[in-house]
């Protein structure tokens, strides 16, 4: 296994190094983030450990990068103790895990151990079907490169028909995911919801990605229709 290590302390990234070839890691170190992200492009990787603060290009932007250039190599992510907002946004970019400093290097091994189990599938932090794009972090939706505003319901909605873009999905089965499980009212609230999503992200388009199957529900067409 190869790891790369993206950390400007030098003593830190020097123990990181000999922890992790101590496990049998093949290691790189990368002292700034322009070198980081430099040889996580060029190089390929089995998992990358990315501190938050550095120079050059700081971790988020590195892992992002990663992310929008479609590098799904596991990161986890160093972040400082008791900065949940840090810790939040590592994963909304697209970090795998993270750790607070100080850690323990014995965590530290478990978790990329954890991290190399799950492999580095698909897991985008933005999600697509055809030129729909959602970030549900951001909460932003764009047709094309048209940014279009949503209400609270409708993002929901949206997002769980993309998630199972290409899949029929009955309208009990919306109403559970998206409305409350004990939702008493009409269920045909979600027709009126998917109308409204067809006249914000569909008409104005020319599109056609949200179809209604005949007894059956709904589903988003996978190529965005
Ligand atoms: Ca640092």
């Amino acid at each position: 296994m190869r790891a790369l290590v993206v950390e400007d302390e030098k003593r830190l990234a020097a123990g990181l190094r000999n922890g992790l070839e101590a496990e049998g890691f093949a290691v790189d170190v990368a002292l700034t983030g322009t070198d980081g992200l430099w040889l996580a492009r060029e190089e390929s990787y089995d998992a990358i450990v990315l501190d938050v603060m550095l120079p050059g290009v700081d971790g988020f932007d590195i892992c992002s990068t990663l992310r929008n250039e479609r590098v799904w190599t596991p990161i986890l992510m160093l972040t400082a103790r008791d900065a949940d907002a840090d810790q939040v946004r590592a994963l909304d970019t697209g970090a795998d895990d993270y750790l607070t400093k100080p850690f323990s290097y014995a965590v530290l091994i478990a978790r990329l151990r954890a991290l190399l189990r799950r492999g580095a599938a698909e897991r985008p932090a933005v999600i697509c079907a055809g030129d729909l794009r959602l970030d549900p972090a951001a909460r932003r939706i764009w047709r094309g490169e048209v940014e279009v505003g949503l209400t609270a319901r409708e993002f929901s909605l949206l997002e769980f028909l993309i998630r199972h873009r290409g899949e029929a999905v009955s309208k009990r089965t919306i109403l559970d995911h998206v409305w409350d499980y004990d939702f008493e009212g009409d269920p045909n609230i979600v027709e009126v919801y998917v109308r409204r999503l067809r006249n914000k992200l569909d008409r104005p388009f020319g599109k056609g990605s949200l179809q209604t199957l005949r007894g059956s529900g709904y589903r988003l067409a996978d190529d965005g229709g």
